[in-house]
């Protein structure tokens, strides 16, 4: 099929692409020039595991186009996918003036029958304005579907989870559309994904499914899919902010969170997933979502206090993790604080709402000095912390530091030489936010370890 997807950023570019991997022919749009001509280089304006291969097998095969051009993205193809950015509003609801914008331009470009896809997470209902918006501004009169399918793959390993998904979600408002996206995601559901896909020929055996496995996809109305993504996300982050409720917990009653997360997380009905207690969840999603998904509670005349909570619970994990950077260093003025990760989570550069960026400007405020790490995020970091020292190698940020701090638990740091970090750290100070460390192994080393709900 043809497939336009406006909004190339980490879930329009990841999409479009694997669209093409498939063997549909995409165009992907997006009005910001420097990202469209980082794209025709064979440049990649995010990290992504695996996704520089992919677009350049692709965009050789002719399956993959670049173009700031709404008008030929819409004359091109068939089903037209909306990927912008939904940011939160300083009221905490989503902004939806890109979703606006993008059904306004293809709504004056469309000649012939569209199908339009949410593709951005939205609040519950936002179908029907985009089906108004699109209406007001056709005046051609031309059919046209709009469409809910909300993504749920994760950075770092976006390519994965949408090749292998859990399920597929569409929202659909006739027949006919849930015919065409059904056709569309054909390859990913039965798992056949073509003789001229660069994923299948590189990851054969990486499948997590059994033979003959079926993707299941839920075919809904456009207001249950959107609600869907919502709730989907404010359940993991609930169950972030419960397991981080709970370590403080642990910490005042002498138990152990890892334990407790183990014992409760096998039983099947909870599951082991999310339930690492740490800093706190940051990230383009979770925090605006959730806010989001309380906003519209409220719209609506109820008030979902529990995702009010969830939201609290967060904010007291950072706050609670800086009070314990404070107490081990005792005096914070003029000390040297050594953070370790930046990026919100691991394998990405994204630090949207990531939790270094509070610890850290916390920590600069009470005088400290900061040096940091991190494999990948420091180019997009130095543009949010402009008062932190960026170090090559966590041994360089170790150096001479009177405290090291984990926040983001990249494999890299769970492999390094601690014995060698430690002779070169003034005091032997070590905040596992992440509980990445053996706190027997490094308190033999010599450190004094703060991990997070441990007893021992
Ligand atoms: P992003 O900021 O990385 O990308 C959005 C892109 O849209 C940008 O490249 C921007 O230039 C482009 N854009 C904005 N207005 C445009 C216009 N009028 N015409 C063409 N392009 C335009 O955002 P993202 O992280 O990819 O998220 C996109 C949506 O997907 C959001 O609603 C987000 O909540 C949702 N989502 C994100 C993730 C994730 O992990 N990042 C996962 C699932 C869902």
């Amino acid at each position: 099929m043809k497939v336009c997807m406006i909004g190339t950023g980490y879930v329009g570019l990841v999409t479009g692409t694997c669209f093409a991997d498939i063997g549909h022919e995409v165009t992907c749009v997006d009005n910001d020039e420097s990202k469209i001509k980082t794209l025709l280089n064979n440049e990649i304006p995010i990290y992504e595991p695996g996704l520089e291969k992919l677009v350049a097998h692709n965009k050789d095969e002719g399956r993959l186009k670049f173009t700031t051009s709404i008008e030929e993205g819409v004359a091109n193809s068939e089903c037209i996918f909306v990927a912008v950015g939904t940011p939160q509003k300083d009221t905490g609801e989503a902004d939806l003036s890109y979703i606006e914008a993008v059904a306004r331009s293809v709504a004056r470009n469309m000649k012939e029958y569209r199908i339009i896809v949410e593709k951005s997470t939205v609040p519950v209902k936002t179908g029907e304005m985009v089906r108004r918006t699109i209406k007001f501004n056709n005046k051609e009169n031309v059919e046209f579907d709009v469409c809910s399918n909300p993504e749920f793959l994760r950075e770092g390993s976006a390519i994965e989870d949408f090749m292998f998904p859990d399920r597929i979600v569409v929202g659909v408002e006739s027949k006919k559309a849930g015919e065409k996206m059904r056709e569309l995601y054909k390859p990913i559901i039965d798992q056949t994904f073509g003789k001229s896909s660069y994923f299948y020929k590189h990851n054969k055996n990486k499948s997590p499914f059994k033979k003959d496995h079926n993707v299941p996809i839920i075919i809904t109305d456009v207001n249950s899919a959107e609600l869907i993504k919502h709730a989907s996300n404010s359940f993991l982050a609930m169950k972030i902010s419960y397991v981080n409720a709970l370590s403080e917990v642990c910490e005042k009653t002498g138990a152990n969170v890892l334990e407790v997360a183990e014992g409760i997380g096998l039983d099947k009905r909870i599951g082991r997933h999310f339930l690492n207690a740490g800093v706190g969840f940051g990230g383009s999603c979770f925090p605006k979502d959730v806010i989001a998904f309380y906003n519209i509670s409220i719209e609506i005349g109820l008030d979902f206090k529990l995702l009010k909570d969830v939201l609290d619970i967060n904010k007291y994990q950072k706050q609670r993790f800086i009070k314990k950077i404070e107490k081990a260093l005792w005096i914070v003025k003029d000390k040297t604080i050594g953070i370790l990760g930046l990026a919100f989570k691991p394998d990405t550069d994204d630090m949207r709402e990531a939790p270094s960026i509070d610890i850290i400007n916390a920590l600069l405020k009470s005088g400290a000095k900061v040096k940091a790490y991190d494999p990948v995020a420091m180019d997009v970091a130095k543009k949010v912390l402009t008062k932190v020292e960026f170090c090559d190698s966590p041994y360089d940020v170790a150096e001479n530091a009177d405290a090291l701090v984990i926040v983001t638990e990249w494999k890299e740091f769970k492999d390094l030489d601690m014995k060698s970090i430690y002779k070169k750290l003034n005091y032997p100070i070590l905040l596992d936010g992440r509980n990445i460390f053996n706190p027997a192994k490094m308190r033999k080393i010599g450190y004094e370890y703060h991990g997070i709900g441990l007893n021992h």
